[in-house]
């Protein structure tokens, strides 16, 4: 036979292999690497997703947390994993800032991931240590400038969420806060309520039932517009940082080069749980609704990606914020 025909076969082959495995994928659990510490707002996120992906894709699907350097640790370790449908990626807004905040990355957020859709978008919250001595926002930032020595602001890391609230904060109020870097906000979470921190920016996702119980301070959320589950709570908009806007979005990924018939299973898993009533439900308890089912597809999370990537650019790079 000759040579172009031969290769055609082989192809042949390969693709129906491909399609076999695709129709039997998935036959073990499957790992989804949440890149930020357990019992934070990543975390939350991912496994209320994760428990009815395993409904519906018949397998369990097990969170592996791999926390540390905001992210990227863990993105690096998946772009390194099998492309076989079996190692997932749950990332936020961290992954369209960390090609502008690292000099370095030993992967590309374009070549080295095949998205699975969006998830959510989740509002975050300026909050403060209960005895935080300010009532509002007015009088925290009178007091913050005051003291700017003394000051510390939590974060998850250089690319976490955290992070860019942080720096876009202190770029606001033109003022530089000492700032401590966990591997989550959930850590995070637990020396602000040890006094240990003074600040915090982070999702509703793991501050609302913080601020709801007293636990904590809160000066503002970062959304255009308040939240119905937390009434009360200005906008920092409104506060008194005109523009101040950041939202959270979250995106499903998998290794670059997992099959086309195992991404589109995994998509429909994934809008089968962003249209699950209880999960539904239990985002709208922590101030998130899922994203509208046609944006839990590859196409939306590609395309809002590389807009997030140009978005945030410019903004890093004017507050010349950068890591090793
Ligand atoms: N909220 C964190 C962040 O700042 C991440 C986490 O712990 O889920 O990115």
């Amino acid at each position: 036979m000759r040579r172009p025909v031969l290769k055609m076969l082989a192809l042949a082959l390969i693709g129906t292999a491909v399609s076999a495995h695709a129709q039997e994928y998935p036959t073990r659990p499957i790992t989804m690497v949440v890149p930020f510490a357990a019992g934070g707002p990543t975390d939350t996120v991912g496994r209320m997703i994760a428990q009815s992906m395993s409904t519906r894709l018949k397998q369990q699907v097990i969170i592996e947390n791999t926390a540390g350097a905001g992210g990227t640790i863990a993105a690096a370790k998946v772009a390194r994993a099998a492309p076989d449908g079996y190692t997932l990626f749950l990332h936020h807004i961290g992954q369209s800032t960390a090609p502008s905040l690292y000099r370095k990355l030993p992967y590309n957020v374009y070549d080295s991931f095949e998205p699975i859709g969006l998830v959510t978008d989740v509002p975050m919250t300026l909050i403060a240590r209960k005895d935080f001595p300010a009532k509002d926002f007015k009088e925290a930032l009178a007091y913050i400038k005051a003291n700017k020595d003394k000051i510390s602001l939590a974060n998850a890391g250089v690319g976490s969420a955290s992070h860019l609230c942080g720096m876009l904060f202190m770029n606001a109020i033109d003022t530089d806060l000492t700032t401590v870097p966990y591997k989550g906000t959930a850590p995070a979470m637990n020396d602000l309520l040890g006094g240990q921190v003074d600040l915090l920016c982070d999702q509703t996702t793991n501050t609302s039932a913080y601020i709801k119980s007293d636990k904590v301070k809160v000066y503002g959320l970062t959304t255009k517009t308040r939240l119905p589950q937390l009434p009360g709570v200005p906008t920092l908009n409104e506060a008194g940082l005109p523009g101040f806007e950041v939202a959270v979005w979250h995106g499903l990924y998998a290794p670059k080069g997992t099959p086309k018939p195992v991404i589109d299973k995994l998509s429909s898993a994934l809008q089968y749980a962003l249209a699950d009533a209880s999960v539904k439900q239990r985002f709208g308890d922590l101030g998130t609704e899922p994203v509208a089912q046609n944006r839990a597809t590859p196409e939306a999370l590609r395309s809002y990606l590389k807009s997030e990537v140009d978005k945030w650019a410019p903004i890093i790079k004017k507050a010349g914020v950068y890591a090793d």
